[in-house]
C-alpha cells in the first residue's frame, strides 16, 4: 500500500471511489461451499469431488468479520448482506448475525439463501437481529428447479423455506429468480401468479457471465424488459420509484394493487453508475467489483497484526482507486478477450 491515508478519513466516511461512487453496502460471503450447483453459478461437472474449497483456518473467522464489518461501517457502509456460497452451511450463523446486528450504524442486515437449510434457522436468525431475507427460487417446476439446482435441490424445499420465514417473523421476502432462455423462462408467469397478492417481492435476474465456468452465452440472457413485456400483458404494471438510486431492482406494482415485482437487468441495462458495493470473500479478499479478476487481501494484514486504523485507511485507499464499471463495458472487454472473474460462489452475488 504506503498510499498516503485519504483526507475524508476524519468525517467519518470512505472517499469516493474514482468516479464518484461512495461505499454504502458490504456482501460478506461466509463459506465458499454450497449444497446445489446451480449450472449457471457451479455446474457440477466442473467441481469434483477433490475439488479444494476453504479450509476452515482459511476463512475469516467471526472475531475477524466482525472487526472488518465495524470497520466498513466506519467508512459509510449501512447495509450488510451474508452470502455464500450457501450462507447457512457457515456453522453457527446465528451467533455471526448477533455481532452485526450490534454494530451501530448498520441500518440493514440481510441474507441471501437458496433456502434449503433454513427451516430450522430461520427463527434463530430472526432472534439473533436478521432484518430481511431473500430466497432463490428459479422455478415451480420440480423438474425445472431440480435441473437448475444441479439435481441437489427441490422447489418445494424453497416453499417451505418461504413458510417458515413467514412463521419466524420476517414479513416481506425478496425471491430471486435467475432467467435462462429456453430453461426456466416458460415458468416466469407461474412464478408472478404464485407471489403475486402475497407480501413477497418477486425479482427477474438476468442471467449474466460472472465467473468463469457457467459458459455464459449472451443469447441465453431475457432482457428485463422482454419479460416485464410478457407480464405486463397478463397482469398490467406500473413503475415505481427505486427506494435508492443504489438499488439494484427496478420496480414495479401491478396495477390491479397485488403487490410489487422488481427486475435486476445487469446485461440489458447496467447500474454501474450508482454501484456502492464492496463484496467481501469468506478468505477475507476485498473485491470492488463483482467481475473482478482478483481482490485485495485483507485477511493477510488482519492476522498480521495492522491496527484497525491502518486497515480503515487500507480500505479506504482501495475504494478511492475503483474504478470498476464492468456491466457498462462488458461488450467492449468480452471483445478484447477479458473473461476472467472471480466465481460467483466465492463472493455470493
Ligand atoms: N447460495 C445463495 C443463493 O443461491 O441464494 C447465495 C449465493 S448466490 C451466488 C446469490 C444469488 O446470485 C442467487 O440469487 C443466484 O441465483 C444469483 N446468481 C448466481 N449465478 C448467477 C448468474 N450467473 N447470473 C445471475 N445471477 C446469478
Ligand atoms: Fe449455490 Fe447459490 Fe451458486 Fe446456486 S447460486 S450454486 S445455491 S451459491
Ligand atoms: Fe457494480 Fe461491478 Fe456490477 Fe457494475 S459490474 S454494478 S461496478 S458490481
Amino acid at each position: 500500500m504506503g498510499a498516503p491515508i485519504p483526507l475524508r478519513m476524519h468525517d467519518g466516511t470512505a472517499p469516493a471511489d474514482a468516479l464518484g461512487r461512495t461505499l454504502g453496502d458490504l456482501r460478506i460471503s461466509v463459506i465458499d461451499r454450497c449444497n446445489f450447483r446451480c449450472p449457471y453459478c457451479m455446474p457440477e461437472e466442473q467441481y469434483a469431488h477433490d475439488h479444494a474449497f476453504l479450509r476452515a483456518r482459511e476463512r475469516l473467522s467471526f472475531d475477524e468479520i466482525e472487526r472488518l464489518a465495524r470497520i466498513f461501517v466506519g467508512l459509510g457502509v449501512r447495509k450488510l448482506r451474508l452470502t455464500g456460497g450457501e450462507p447457512l452451511l457457515r456453522r453457527d450463523l446465528p451467533e455471526l448475525v448477533a455481532r452485526l446486528a450490534r454494530i451501530e450504524g448498520v441500518e440493514d442486515l440481510a441474507l441471501t439463501s437458496n433456502g434449503a437449510l433454513l427451516p430450522k434457522l430461520a427463527q434463530p436468525l430472526r432472534d439473533a437481529g436478521l432484518h430481511r431475507i431473500t430466497l432463490s427460487l428459479d422455478s415451480l417446476d420440480a423438474a425445472v428447479f431440480r435441473g437448475m439446482s444441479g439435481g441437489r435441490g427441490e422447489a418445494a424445499q424453497v416453499l417451505a423455506a418461504v413458510a417458515a420465514a413467514e412463521r419466524a417473523g420476517f414479513g416481506a421476502l425478496k425471491i430471486n429468480c435467475v432467467v435462462l432462455r429456453g430453461v426456466n423462462d416458460a415458468g416466469v408467469l407461474e412464478l408472478v401468479e404464485h407471489f403475486r397478492g402475497t407480501a413477497h417481492v418477486l425479482r427477474f435476474i438476468e442471467y449474466m457471465d460472472v465467473g468463469t465456468l457457467n459458459g455464459w452465452r449472451a443469447e441465453g440472457v431475457v432482457p428485463g424488459a422482454e419479460l416485464r413485456g410478457r407480464i405486463h400483458a397478463r397482469w398490467p404494471l406500473r413503475p415505481l420509484p427505486r427506494h435508492a438510486a443504489s438499488e439494484t431492482a427496478e420496480r414495479w406494482r401491478f396495477e390491479d394493487g397485488a403487490g410489487e415485482i422488481g427486475f435486476v437487468s445487469p446485461v440489458s441495462a447496467p447500474f454501474c453508475g450508482d454501484c456502492t458495493r464492496a463484496r467481501l470473500s469468506a478468505d477475507g479478499r476485498l473485491y470492488t467489483c463483482l467481475f473482478a479478476r482478483s481482490g485485495h487481501d485483507l485477511r493477510e494484514p488482519l492476522r498480521g497484526g495492522e491496527s484497525d486504523f491502518a486497515l480503515r485507511a487500507r480500505i479506504a485507499d482501495i475504494w478511492s482507486h475503483r474504478g470498476d464499471r464492468y456491466s457498462e463495458r462488458r461488450a467492449e472487454l468480452r471483445a478484447a478477450g477479458i473473461l476472467e472473474h472471480v466465481e460467483m460462489y466465492r463472493i455470493g452475488g
